[in-house]
């Protein structure tokens, strides 16, 4: 990982500031460098402001689906006596994405700040900050920020002399992908099996223990103390390209580029400038193949599709591809497509919790085929059989994990038809061994 930053002049640092500055870590550092004055200024003024500034200020998550964030604060019930809970998804397990877990090591009172503003927010008076249990070293460093928060009132009975009660817990998970998604977190909150549940009803009405939810990224929390101290005009104007993508994000790149890690941009930067400018473009002697811009589970895109591409929501979509958690997984000329795949498709089979038949069927045969195709006894029809199972996997079960793993395979059997046949019709060395 290249610290200090800024790395690159092109980066904009807000959220990676402090990355590598181990100053930052304790709650005097981070007063020292401005810290909970976000949550100061939230304190003293009426919730629906809070909310409403963070509306203005154009911030959508940053874990995936790119909800807006002042607008799903907003679907929480006002005032109807239930306890109501915040979850930040500290969960990072989209392969290609390690930015929160550098929010989470460098920056943990940035994380606490930013939760307990949502909280505030949203009247609830205790936050589960969900850890992924692979990481041991965040969860050591927050579990010493939140004793430093109570510690000095930011968090308890009465935060900051405010005569409001916000509670941190931080649970950690034990390793599922699944509990990344937002209902299977509260049934493992719950301490039941991480399955998603169905939607509705969703979680503003009946969240963890039934009661009203709302669940955040640790980036996208992260981002807002910075609105509360310096104004939503202020984040909006952060902007390249569209107005519906404010502020700046973090891009966790890794693959074939000569310096992968986590590079935050403002909103509309080229994705050219990413690749090959910040990352140092790709190894000696070989070109852009392919990439994956938003982790495994959004569709590939080729080189060409690279080009002209604005690294924002719409940007991404406009490319035939999604943003989705910011992973971007880099690929040269050196890369089989049909092998890359087939891991994607593995991962998901594995991961899957096999509750909807398309899923925990469809991921399996998926990969089941991908093996046949690439131990070299593949057939032609295989293909429109990946297709048949992708489109039976797509929309129509309870989360979008079984999307996930079709993304990949529709868009690669679409745009790299030829490697597929290559293997099918023996033009190429088997690379599996036949079962
Ligand atoms: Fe479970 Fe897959 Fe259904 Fe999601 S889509 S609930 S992971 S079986």
């Amino acid at each position: 990982m290249g610290y200090p930053h800024p790395s690159h002049p092109k980066e904009t640092v807000l959220l990676s500031k402090y990355f590598g500055d181990p100053g930052a870590r304790t709650y005097a550092g981070w007063i020292e460098r401005g810290g909970y004055e976000g949550l100061r200024k939230a304190l003293a003024m009426p919730r629906a402001e809070v909310i409403e500034m963070v509306k203005q200020s154009g911030l959508r998550g940053r874990g995936g689906a790119g909800f807006p964030t002042g607008l799903k604060w907003s679907f929480m019930p006002k005032d109807e006596g239930k306890p109501h809970y915040l979850v930040c998804n500290a969960d990072e397990s989209e392969p290609g994405t390690f930015k929160d877990r550098e929010l989470l090591r460098w920056t943990p009172h940035a994380v606490i700040e930013g939760c307990a503003i949502a909280a505030y927010s949203i009247q609830a008076q205790t936050i589960y900050i969900y850890i992924r249990g692979e990481f041991t070293e965040p969860w050591r460093i927050m579990t010493k920020a939140v004793e430093e928060a109570y510690a000095h009132g930011a968090l308890g009975a009465d935060a900051f002399g405010s005569g409001t009660r916000i509670d941190v817990v931080l649970h950690r998970g034990a390793g599922a992908y699944i509990c990344g998604e937002e209902t299977a977190m509260m049934n493992s909150i719950e301490g039941k099996r991480g399955n998603p549940r169905i939607k509705p009803p969703f979680p503003a009405q009946a969240g963890v223990f039934g009661m009203p939810t709302t669940i955040n990224n640790v980036e996208t929390l992260s981002a807002v103390p910075h609105i509360l101290t310096r104004g939503a005009e202020w984040y909006k104007g952060l902007s390249l390209s569209s107005p519906k993508s404010t502020g700046t994000k973090l891009f966790s790149v890794c693959g074939h580029v000569q310096r992968p890690g986590n590079y935050e941009v403002t909103m509309g930067t080229p994705m050219r400038d990413l690749i090959f400018d910040m990352a140092g473009g790709m190894r000696p002697g070989r070109t852009l193949k392919a990439l994956i811009p938003g982790g495994s589970s959004v569709p590939i895109m080729t080189a060409a599709e690279v080009e002209g591409c604005a690294l924002d929501y719409e940007g991404i979509v406009a490319k035939g591809s999604m943003l989705g958690s910011g992973g971007v997984i880099v690929m040269d000329d050196s890369t089989d497509m049909v092998r890359t795949i087939w891991r994607y498709t593995r991962f998901y089979a594995h991961e899957s919790c096999a509750q909807c038949t398309q899923c925990r069927e469809g991921t399996a045969w998926t990969t089941k085929v991908l093996e046949r195709i690439l131990s070299g006894r593949g057939k032609q029809e295989d293909l429109q059989l990946l297709l048949d199972l992708a489109d039976n996997m797509t929309g129509k079960t309870i989360c979008v994990l079984s999307d996930s793993c079709a993304a990949p395979v529709v868009s690669g059997i679409q745009k790299f038809r030829e490697e597929f046949d290559a293997y099918i019709a023996g033009a190429r060395r088997p690379v599996l061994a036949a079962v």
